[in-house]
């Protein structure tokens, strides 16, 4: 059941090319998730029960409630330490790009990325189908996430028994973290054979989904509590929601990066609600509002985020930015519900 993720030539022709590398770099996309991460650890690992020595490199900051990953210590921030991870760039003889599908997906990164020699590069993702030009890209979108697909890489190529929880434990904290813990895009039986799989290497599941979703400050679970009883809009009609995070609203609850982290699929706990947007006025950057959209069932939250919110993503989660201010991105987020009916 797990071993046909790559073609015969496609597994050959990943361990010639990291057989190959003396130095390899990973990386993945801005404001990297548990998936991001998860699979960048989790990869790395792989490559280091190889003989290999691969630096992981990430555009920018990653949630803290990540931060107990084993080994995230040794990750390279790219926003803190652009020359150093540009020159690990330059010399690299193989980078891995996790998690993301084009350049752009890695932020201030891209102009490195794309300087990086097309037969250098292997993507390994479950977005949909690559934009970008590059020796091997093990693209699915069909897998829960970037997570699985490692795991299938690293099992389809005999590793599985040499490693350890240091990489069960990020393999299925991305695994988690993509499918909302399991509630959605994961009814493949295969995830719960990767899951026991996982388990027999002594990871802590219980103690994954404490660590990441029930580690949060008290001024988080006011920020929410505040969000569904003031500023939470609903169009019954239309069965979505949305609302808007101002400035002054993160300065009112301390907020700091990750705290918005899920909020926006509490909506979707309204009976019937399909479709939930948040949006976030960007605190350092003017006229740079986040949007994040979710829904349930069929409704391509993707098609929505590329229509209205220069951004794409999946069927039920997706993302976008607008370079405005927050009452007109309101203003657009109200006219994208409207048209709701045009995306099903
Ligand atoms: P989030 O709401 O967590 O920021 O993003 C949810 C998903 O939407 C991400 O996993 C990613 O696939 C996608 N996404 C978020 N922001 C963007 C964006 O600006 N552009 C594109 N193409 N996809 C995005
Ligand atoms: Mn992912």
């Amino acid at each position: 059941m797990l071993n046909d993720i790559l073609t015969p030539e496609e597994s050959q022709l990943m361990r010639e090319l990291v057989s190959a590398a003396e130095r390899i770099v990973i990386t993945c996309h801005v404001h990297p998730d548990g998936d991001a991460v998860g699979s960048s650890l989790g990869w790395a690992e792989y490559l280091r029960s190889l003989g290999k020595d691969p630096a992981i490199i990430v555009p920018d900051q990653y949630p803290d409630f990540l931060q107990w990953l084993p080994k995230t210590e040794r990750i390279i921030r790219y926003d803190k330490r652009r020359e150093e991870a540009n020159e690990l760039l330059k010399q690299a003889d193989l980078i891995f790009l996790l998690d993301l599908n084009q350049p752009s997906r890695t932020g201030d990164m891209a102009k490195a990325i794309e300087a990086i020699p097309e037969e250098k590069r292997i993507i390994i993702d479950h977005h949909l189908a690559t934009t970008l030009n590059c020796r091997l890209a093990v693209s699915h979108p069909e897998m829960s996430s970037t997570c699985e697909l490692v795991f299938r890489i690293v099992w389809q190529l005999d590793a599985f028994d040499e490693l350890t929880r240091h990489f069960a434990s990020p393999i299925y904290c991305g695994m988690m973290t993509d499918t909302g813990g399991f509630t959605y895009n994961s009814n493949d039986p295969a995830i719960f054979h990767i899951i026991g799989l996982l388990l027999t290497k002594g990871i802590d599941k219980d103690k994954i989904y404490r660590n990441v979703y029930n580690c949060y400050s008290e001024n988080r679970l006011r920020l929410v509590g505040y969000v569904l009883y003031e500023k939470l809009k609903v169009f019954a009609k239309q069965r979505a929601c949305l609302f808007a995070l101002s400035r002054q609203d993160q300065h009112r609850f301390h907020f700091i990066k990750g705290d918005a982290e899920g909020l926006v699929n509490m909506p979707l706990q309204i009976k019937g609600m399909r479709l939930s947007i948040s949006l976030r006025e960007d605190t350092e950057k003017d006229n740079c509002i986040r949007i994040s959209l979710r829904s349930v069932d069929q409704f391509p939250c993707n098609k929505m985020a590329e229509k209205y919110f220069n951004g794409g993503g999946h069927l039920n989660a997706s993302g976008g930015e607008l370079n405005c201010s927050l009452a007109e991105a309101i203003d657009i987020a109200q006219k994208a519900i409207i048209d709701i009916e045009s995306f099903l």
